[in-house]
């Protein structure tokens, strides 16, 4: 538990900053987040939502196991947003097909699935027939797929509407659409947060705005996560229900059902800064890969095209927990899991913040960038 009245304000209203706002408030804190727009509405709501840190075949160790707890922990997370929302969120972990077009890439799935099945997780290679089956959409010079199962997706935009409605219930204050927004320090610690609606003191100040998280005003140099935003661009098509039954990865795309009867497809990755256009070859390059496997979705229509920005950090882990000021936490670069790894980022920053004890984020730290993590921000940038 938290101390009675701890006050916590989180710049950036996205998925890492009211799943921790959400978690804080179930533990007693007193809580306020600040977001320049509508909450849920940049990468959060860009994303695919998916749930598969296996089938990403992530090397880094400990991402893989902070990924993989994330995705033990959704279905309770879940359950517990419906519960304090009274909003359904859309959750399906029936496993993920990547789908092999060629001999080298079904080398590649076998050596993956022995992989995982000397880690112990399920998962089954499927010939070619089988495949067809379980996923008859895809195209006839289809090799085989492996499939692995307990992944999937939650679908990203329920889910931020849904969080935002339990932190409301559960106490939260949401500020919309907040102006000016700069962080508050002295020379050793966090004060609190200023917009143009004053100044809200608070013990805990938590940075969760996303690929902007590196440039917030007033936030010390020195405190600054090296996070860039990686671009990804992505479409819709409306398909019958059921026509493309699990998501599915395919050379240069993935294929992301949802119940309502689109198909997502992305996602590009670009380093272009700050530019959210959807571009016309950014499009062409996701349906030529969509359609090359999957030749009968060109029959459908576009239904939706739209930009995001991951916020990215120079080794991909995400950057949680302490700066060098007391009481300045970090919550950012979660790169291209975010959405996976909200539950578990909500739990570890609670944890901390309840605390203070650094060690469980140890991997996670801004300290591990050494002492100058402009550094790591400029190389990053390359
Ligand atoms: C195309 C695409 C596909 C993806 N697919 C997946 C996927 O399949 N699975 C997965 O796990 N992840 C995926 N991701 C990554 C995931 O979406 C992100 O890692 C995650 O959403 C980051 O959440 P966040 O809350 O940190 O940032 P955001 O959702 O970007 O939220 C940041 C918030 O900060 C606010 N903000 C910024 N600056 C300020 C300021 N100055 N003042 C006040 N507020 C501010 C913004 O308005 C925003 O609301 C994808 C991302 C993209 C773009």
């Amino acid at each position: 538990m938290l101390r009675s009245g701890a006050d916590v304000a989180i710049v950036g209203a996205g998925l890492i900053g009211l799943a921790t706002a959400l978690e804080l408030a179930q533990r007693g804190a007193q809580v306020r987040v600040f977001d320049r727009a509508e909450p849920a509405r940049a990468a959060s709501w860009a994303g695919a939502g998916m749930l598969a840190p296996y089938t990403e075949r992530i090397e880094d160790r400990a991402l893989l196991a902070l990924c993989a707890r994330s995705l033990d922990a959704y279905p309770a997370f879940v359950e517990r947003v419906v519960h304090a929302s009274g909003f359904d969120v859309e959750l399906s972990l029936d496993g993920i097909v990547n789908a092999a077009f060629d001999d080298a890439k079904m080398l590649a799935l076998r050596e993956h699935a022995a992989e995982l099945a000397a880690a112990g997780i399920s998962a089954d290679l499927l010939d070619r027939n089988a495949t067809l089956a379980a996923q008859p959409a895809l195209g006839r010079n289809v090799v085989g797929a492996l499939v692995v199962r307990g992944e999937g997706y939650v679908d990203n935009r329920r889910l931020g509407r849904a969080l935002a409605a339990a932190c409301e219930t559960s106490g939260v204050t949401i500020v919309r659409d907040a102006r000016e927004v700069a962080l508050e320090c002295d020379a050793r610690r966090a004060l609190g947060v200023r917009s143009e609606r004053g100044f809200t003191p608070a013990s805990t100040v938590i940075v969760a705005a996303g690929a902007w998280s590196g440039s917030l005003p007033g936030l010390p140099e020195d405190c600054a996560p090296p996070v860039v935003p990686i671009k990804g661009q992505m479409l819709s098509l409306a398909i019958p229900r059921g026509f493309v039954r699990r998501t599915t990865w395919v050379p240069g795309a993935y294929l992301v059902p949802r119940e309502d009867g689109r198909l997502l497809i992305g996602a590009t990755a670009e380093r272009v800064g700050f530019d959210e256009r959807v571009t016309a070859s950014g499009v062409r390059r996701l349906l030529d890969a969509a359609l090359a496997a999957a030749p009968s979705l060109g029959d459908f229509s576009i239904t939706e095209t739209w930009a995001g920005l991951r916020p990215g950090s120079p080794d991909e882990r995400p950057i949680l927990g302490a700066t060098p000021r007391a009481g300045l936490v970090l919550a950012t670069g979660h790169y291209r899991n975010g959405i996976l790894l909200t539950p578990v980022t909500a739990t570890l920053l609670a944890d901390f913040v309840a605390t203070g004890d650094a060690a469980p984020l140890a991997a996670f730290s801004l300290a591990r960038f050494g002492k100058d993590a402009r550094v790591a921000a400029r190389m990053n940038e390359v």
